[in-house]
């Protein structure tokens, strides 16, 4: 996320040093100007932006410092909106939020990542599913909701969404659900019917949020609709959708002050996981390439528990982290989201973020080959590594389907992790990893 953007800003700062002269603040401005245009930031929004920049740098004495401070705080200025920030609840339960946009935008996708994101923060979530208008959306959301564990009320013999909405209410009420999650239907463009169910629905509801999910693939359209839903109905949020397939990425620079309401999520993958809290302060670090630690920090505490993760550093010191350990921590990395989206974050790495193409671990061969070999062990086998003798190592390789080759090379790499994690959880052990590493560097071996 932000890969381009962050390099040019990076390649506009570095034209100007300190106790420079006008030319070269003009050339960085100049950089800056033809990147965020080639990025689709409205080129007004480019415009003000660099205006002001340019006239405060002058000002306070041309130089990098100054000139990215204005950088900084302007850039902050064009991200925000009045409004609220991140996800605010409702002083009296259930905090109802309605999600409305286009056909195709990624309501429904984003109404799961949302209730995922609450649920992993402790919140009870309720989904209602309210778009009567494709016959398989009901279908879909069901399976999503199955799969991430989230409750869903639907009602197929229902045919008025404002009825469903109603009944899903009193629902998150009766069972004392911190919030209610209204999906909606979409058109392939606005037209009068659409806004008049929402219009309904809305009115029925009275909801805390109003979210308009946009799709960044669209561009500058995104914008535009989203302005004519906020003049149709007021809309209190917008979360942009697809951010991972902009490669250009700069409709997210312009959009809240363009319409006037604050961006508050953006969707960063197809998984439940991807989805980022929009901060403009943070996101103007992750900007200028110097990374966002508390959305890291912040991220990683809601997904991993902590008592958990003190057990297993207990079984690793012990040596006795054993196959299941290892599906279990399998599970928590896929809880964090995209390698992309969290490299982005670590200071000094937001760069390295851009160049790689992302791992999806889940579905790779190697995780898939792995997963079949654990499936193909017994529970006692998982607990104890030690036991796989020859006969059952045969035994797995063919319920798995692979070779014995294949087998011994997975549990020689297993055995040689765990030896390792074994000697980094001691008290000497980040300084033997950080030995390691340097004396790995002095060799020139690729890390
Ligand atoms: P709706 O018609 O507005 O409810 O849209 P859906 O939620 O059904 O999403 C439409 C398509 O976009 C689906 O194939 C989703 O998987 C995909 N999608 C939604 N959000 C994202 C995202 O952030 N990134 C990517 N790559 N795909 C997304
Ligand atoms: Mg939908």
């Amino acid at each position: 996320m932000f890969g381009v953007l962050t390099d040019s800003f990076k390649t506009a700062i570095n034209k100007i040093r300190f106790a420079d002269d006008e030319k070269s603040l003009k050339k960085a401005l100049d950089t800056l100007k033809k990147s965020l245009l080639k990025a689709d930031v409205h080129h007004k929004v480019v415009k003000d932006l660099l205006r002001t920049v340019e006239l405060e740098t002058k000002q306070a004495g041309i130089g990098q410092l100054n000139f990215l401070k204005s950088l900084k705080t302007n850039l902050n200025t064009i991200l925000s909106a009045p409004g609220r920030q991140g996800f605010v609840f409702s002083s009296k339960p259930p905090t109802v939020a309605l999600m409305i946009g286009l056909q195709g935008s990624g309501k429904t996708t984003t109404t799961v990542k949302l209730a995922n994101y609450l649920k992993q923060r402790q919140k009870k979530v309720l989904i209602a599913a309210c778009d009567l208008q494709r016959l398989a959306a009901v279908e879909q959301l069901k399976q999503l909701c199955e799969q991430n564990e989230i409750d869903l009320y639907a009602n197929e013999q229902e045919s008025n969404p404002v009825k469903i909405a109603k009944e899903a209410l009193k629902k998150a009420k009766a069972g004392l659900y911190d919030v209610l999650i209204v999906d909606t239907a979409g058109r392939l463009a606005i037209d009068e019917e659409l806004m008049q169910e929402l219009g309904d629905v809305n009115k029925a509801l009275d909801p805390d949020e109003v979210f308009y999910v946009a799709d960044s693939l669209s561009g500058q359209d995104a914008v535009r609709s989203a302005n004519t839903f906020h003049e149709k109905m007021g809309i209190s949020g917008v979360i942009l959708s697809k951010y991972d397939g902009d490669s250009k990425g700069g409709v997210a620079l312009g959009i809240a002050s363009q319409v006037g309401v604050p961006l508050r999520f953006i969707g960063v993958g197809e998984k439940v996981a991807d989805l980022e809290l929009f901060m403009p302060d943070r996101i103007v670090n992750r900007l200028m390439g110097e990374g966002d630690l508390e959305t890291l920090a912040e991220k990683t505490s809601a997904v991993i528990n902590e008592k958990e993760a003190k057990k297993l550093t207990n079984k690793i010191k012990k040596g006795q982290f054993n196959f299941n350990d290892f599906l279990a921590q399998m599970e928590q990395m896929k809880k964090l989201g995209s390698m992309k989206s969290l490299m982005g974050m670590i200071p000094g790495l937001s760069s390295v973020a851009g160049q790689l193409k992302d791992v999806d671990l889940e579905n790779s061969v190697e995780m898939k080959r792995i997963k079949a070999m654990i499936g193909s062990m017994t529970q006692k086998e998982r607990e104890n590594p030690d036991l796989l003798n020859n006969s059952r190592k045969r035994r797995i390789s063919e319920g798995a389907g692979l070779s014995q080759m294949e087998v011994n090379r997975f549990l020689k790499q297993f055995k040689n992790a765990a030896k390792m994690a074994k000697k980094f959880s001691g008290k000497r052990g980040m300084q033997d990893l950080q030995n390691m590493l340097s004396a790995s560097n002095r060799q020139g071996i690729p890390r």
